[in-house]
């Protein structure tokens, strides 16, 4: 299997109930690796150009205000299958659809708030490390 790297975030909703703790050591007992990690209050300006891709989509103006409600933790994560694995521990979108012992089943709140945020491709893994990490603050 390859060992790959996923982009995650701890969101504000989860972050405002002092669960940073508890999610990240979900990742670790699940055999994820935390290689980067920082905790950022994102600009309406960065939670745009970050969610870009949602531009056009209902839901983008309520997803730039939850993301600039308060701090995120922004991190790398880095494991066998990493992206899908950590989608696996994830669960749905919507806390209504998610698996029990996921994350999301766990801890969201509801379909906007859903606590965490994982890479759903090797491209877009990439892309969403550079956007918040450079090289030298990625220790593997
Ligand atoms: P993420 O990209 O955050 O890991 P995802 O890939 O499961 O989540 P996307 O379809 O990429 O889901 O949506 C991005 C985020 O937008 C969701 O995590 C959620 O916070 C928000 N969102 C998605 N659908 C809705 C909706 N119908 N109403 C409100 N917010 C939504
Ligand atoms: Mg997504």
């Amino acid at each position: 299997m390859a060992i790959e790297r996923t982009f995650s975030m701890i969101k504000p909703d989860a972050t405002r109930r002092n669960l940073t703790g508890a999610i990240t050591k979900i990742f670790e007992e699940s055999g994820l690796r935390i290689i980067a990690s920082k905790r950022v209050w994102m600009s309406r300006r960065e939670a745009e150009g970050f969610y870009a891709v949602h531009k056009e989509r209902p839901f983008f103006g309520e997803l730039v205000e939850s993301m600039s409600a308060g701090p995120t933790i922004v991190q790398v994560l880095e494991g066998e299958n990493a992206i899908s694995r950590n989608r696996e521990i994830m669960g749905a979108t919507n806390p209504k659809d998610a698996a029990e012992g996921t994350i999301r089943k766990l801890h969201a709140l509801s379909i906007g708030e859903n606590s965490v945020h994982g890479s759903d491709a090797p491209e877009t893994a990439k892309q969403e490390i550079s956007y918040w990490f450079s090289e030298t603050e990625i220790v593997g």
